[in-house]
């Protein structure tokens, strides 16, 4: 992710860098390039234009550096905006006074939730934490193993309902107003925070079931399990592949579930980037963690400071 920003920003801060003298006219031309190579990595264009304006703004004021050189400053500008497009601090989870800490997982089918559920258990586990997942997913009939095996793999418990415990499972019903399912998600959920309570484990993980594509009954059914478990984090997965339309996903769901970060997830691929760099300026919510794999340890903290010197370097 990030190749062909990072060639061509570096491309345009090469001679920039050594200059002892910037002129308007410089940083004009700078500002064009980086203009057009985040338009070519699908930023979204609110976010360029904000961007872009910012460090205008800063590079053709007095600002003043003394340990760098002109060309530096303007390089160390970017940098700095590109850090606040970015969200700015790094922000971790914040964690109930009392356990359990309920974190919920939304997003569209296929970008990644119940993947990142293992990862998070995983990571959680190994700082001293006593995670469970819980399987609410009930709109596949095979999203409930697929956790059972993501949990096995990661060495953290699962709630799931069972067949016959719960009501309907078996037989796909009615819920809410007409979305077909194998059994009542919002119990599911209630139950497995109950468990998890009950167990004293200290966090407890929630699976829920993605669409396709943005749905109004997906949106009401994720709004439902939140009321009904009032988790502590709501982090809404973003698959960092899907370009464009991440701004419009990344903004319903915001209005859908009023989601309290993001995770960026399949950052490992090839893709331009822009989503990425664009969701939490457009959404005001931080970027918490990035899955960088199939595997329960490709995940990671995401740090906008570090992310920029990626790109940037
Ligand atoms: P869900 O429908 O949101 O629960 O999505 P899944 O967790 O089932 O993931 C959908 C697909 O994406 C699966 O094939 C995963 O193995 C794959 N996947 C998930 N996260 C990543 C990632 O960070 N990188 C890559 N390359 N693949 C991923």
């Amino acid at each position: 992710m990030f190749n062909n920003l990072s060639d061509r920003l570096t491309l345009t801060f090469k001679h920039l860098r050594g200059k002892g003298r910037v002129t308007e006219k410089d940083v004009n031309q700078t500002i064009r390039d980086i203009r057009v190579a985040l338009l070519d990595a699908d930023v979204a264009l609110p976010v360029v234009r904000a961007f872009t304006s910012a460090v205008r703004e800063r590079a053709l004021g007095a600002e003043v550096h003394e340990a760098l050189n002109p060309g530096q400053q303007v390089v160390k500008i970017v940098n700095d905006e590109l850090v606040g497009i970015l969200g700015g601090q790094t922000r971790t989870l914040q964690f109930a006074k009392n356990p359990p800490t309920v974190i919920m997982l939304a997003g569209l089918q296929g970008s990644g939730k119940t993947t990142l559920a293992g990862k998070l258990g995983h990571w959680l586990k190994q700082q001293g934490h006593t995670p469970m997942l819980v399987a609410a997913d009930l709109q596949r009939p095979n999203a409930v193993t697929q956790l059972e095996v993501v949990g096995e793999r990661a060495g953290v418990p699962v709630y799931a309902p069972e067949r016959g415990n719960v009501a309907g499972y078996d037989a796909a019903v009615e819920y809410g107003s007409g979305t077909r399912g194998y059994g009542d998600p919002v119990s599911v959920a209630k139950a497995g925070v109950e468990e998890a309570r009950r167990q004293q484990r200290d966090v407890v993980i929630v699976d829920t079931a993605g669409r396709l594509a943005i749905d109004m009954e997906l949106m009401k059914q994720a709004r439902d399990i939140r009321d009904a478990i009032s988790p502590d984090e709501v982090l809404f997965v973003i698959d960092a592949m899907i370009g464009q339309v991440a701004v419009e996903t990344a903004q319903a769901f915001a209005d859908g579930v009023d989601f309290t970060g993001v995770v960026l997830s399949k950052l490992d691929g090839d893709a331009r980037g822009g989503a990425a760099l664009s969701v939490a300026h457009v959404t005001g919510k931080p970027i918490m963690f990035a899955s960088t794999g199939e595997n329960t340890k490709d995940f990671e903290v995401f740090h906008p400071d570090r992310m920029a010197s990626r790109i940037l370097d």
